[in-house]
């Protein structure tokens, strides 16, 4: 394959963009924000779920709390009306009399009972609002911590991906007046050995850093300014230069 040594050249601009190209989209592939966004989501979710489950206990408890609430006053109702009947005298039969002092009693005892599951209620029911307010505090945190890297993250991004635009536009600037099947050959090379052109500077290839032998210099020597060369050793397209030592 033939080209103008210059455009040999521009060969290996491409393929330095191309590393830049690959470097910059490592980078933004590897920010340290994105393993610690993961790590953060695990964290986010669990304490999500915690809350969750606080705030199903609070409710609970919440309305087990006015069920006793109402049970309480029920039976201090029956109390208070029994105990007007009776302080109103409308009642003489004394068997009655004392039947209702029974019930006044049992009613008493009742409401002592009643009184007792609630305040157990109230208790449970503020130890777990604390929790809620604890998870709740949780989540606040991982949220913000989140937003944060996110915006960390981005930041990052936009500036490494202003730097790939440039790079990306400075390649296709590159690639200019290189003829389409030596194009084709240096994108084939690029794709499998990373690098597809590399400059041959004091008898080593830029490629695979290996020296080469004085009998394939000699060939290299040899060979037109308009030939295209590939390294014998790994079969880059290899750029002579000033310093190629042949
Ligand atoms: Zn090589």
């Amino acid at each position: 394959m033939k080209a103008d040594p210059a455009i040999q050249a521009q060969l290996l601009d491409v393929a330095e963009l191309d590393a830049r190209i690959a470097q910059l989209t490592h980078q933004l592939k590897s920010l340290p924000e994105i393993a610690a966004l993961a790590a953060l989501a695990d964290e986010e979710s669990e304490r999500t779920n915690r809350m969750r489950d606080a705030k199903i206990r609070v409710d609970d408890l919440t309305k087990e709390q006015k069920k006793a609430d109402a049970d309480v006053e029920q039976v201090k109702t029956r109390r208070e009306r029994d105990r007007s009947r009776l302080e109103q005298g409308v009642i003489t039969d004394p068997k009655q009399i004392q039947a209702m002092t029974h019930e006044l009693e049992s009613l008493e005892r009742r409401i002592g009972v009643l009184e007792d599951e609630e305040l157990e209620v109230m208790e449970m029911l503020e130890a777990a609002q604390m929790e809620l307010d604890r998870a709740e505090a949780e989540v606040a945190d991982s949220v913000s911590r989140r937003e944060e890297l996110e915006a960390r993250r981005a930041e990052k991004s936009v500036s490494i991906e202003r730097e790939l635009d440039g790079a990306r536009r400075r390649r296709a600037e590159a690639v200019n007046g290189v003829d389409a099947p030596l194009l084709a050959l240096y994108d084939r090379l690029h794709e499998s050995r990373g690098i597809g052109a590399a400059a041959l500077r004091a008898r080593t290839c830029g490629g695979c850093q290996l020296n080469l032998n004085a009998g394939d210099l000699a060939v290299l020597a040899k060979a037109p300014a308009d030939e295209v060369l590939r390294c014998p050793e790994c079969d880059r397209i290899l750029v002579r230069t000033s310093e190629s030592g042949i």
